[in-house]
């Protein structure tokens, strides 16, 4: 490693320390060789020795009123959620930008992978880059029975956000807890049954399609992530 790429990559460790998010965990992608994750993320950069990821925290205060159900032209508390997802959301991908930024501008190629709007594949609801799959690598927690990301702090109520960068990063990665504890909780309030308990060794069963067609038609659905106990 020449001086100037070790210079950029302190430079961009410190930077993380200052970011104005929850948590940040990084994962070195040659410790992920041979998983779908590493697939993903040199498919995106194929320059990419780190993965870091990025958390905030969805403030349960709003996702407490997030109930699915609504009458029509009724003025609902529930419809605080989308502007506190886009404020969470844009603060995130702010600084996965701006992580970005500081990367490129050491000469180590850099990709940002917003909070929102990235994109999916539609004709199997998977995402070019599995930010729950990247958080879990990084240490930040575990993949509930809802398939969410669970972390100690927060539960499942976070937003995430990711960067790719040629920088390499000491990892954060570690073997944590299992901190589902499989309370059945979020298959019991799913309104779309779209959750069941999974089997053979797998962290969760999901019907991503039932789940998406109640989403689209009762306008929002977070019962599943308003409902876990962990992080409460
Ligand atoms: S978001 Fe709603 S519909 Fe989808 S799995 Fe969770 S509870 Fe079920
Ligand atoms: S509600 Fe219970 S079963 Fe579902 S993810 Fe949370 S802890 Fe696990």
């Amino acid at each position: 490693m020449s001086v100037a790429s070790a210079r950029g990559e302190r430079q961009l460790l410190d930077m993380l320390s200052t970011l104005d998010v929850d948590a940040v965990g990084i994962v070195s992608v040659s410790e992920i060789a041979g998983s779908r994750l590493h697939d993903q993320a040199v498919r995106l950069l194929p320059e990419a020795r780190s993965i870091v990821v990025l958390a905030r925290e969805i403030f349960s205060e709003i996702l407490d009123h997030n109930t699915p159900h609504k009458e029509m032209g009724e003025g609902s508390p529930r419809d605080m959620l989308v502007p506190h997802q886009d404020y969470v959301n844009s603060r995130l991908t702010k600084s996965a930008y701006d992580v970005c930024n500081v990367s490129r501008r050491q000469g180590l190629k850099a990709l940002p992978l917003p909070a929102a709007n990235y994109p999916t594949d539609q004709r199997h609801l998977f995402s070019v880059f599995s930010y729950k799959h990247a958080a879990e690598y990084a240490g930040l927690g575990s993949l509930g029975w809802h398939s969410l990301l669970v972390t100690p702090q927060f539960g499942p109520r976070v937003r995430l956000a990711c960067v790719l960068t040629q920088a390499e990063l000491p990892s954060s990665s570690r073997q944590g807890d299992d901190l589902c504890n499989g309370c059945g909780k979020c298959l019991q309030a799913c309104p779309a049954r779209a959750l069941a308990e999974p089997q053979n060794g797998e962290a969760y069963s999901i019907n991503k399609f039932a789940c998406s067609v109640f989403r689209g038609g009762s306008g929002s659905c977070s019962e599943c992530m308003r409902v876990c106990p962990i992080g409460r």
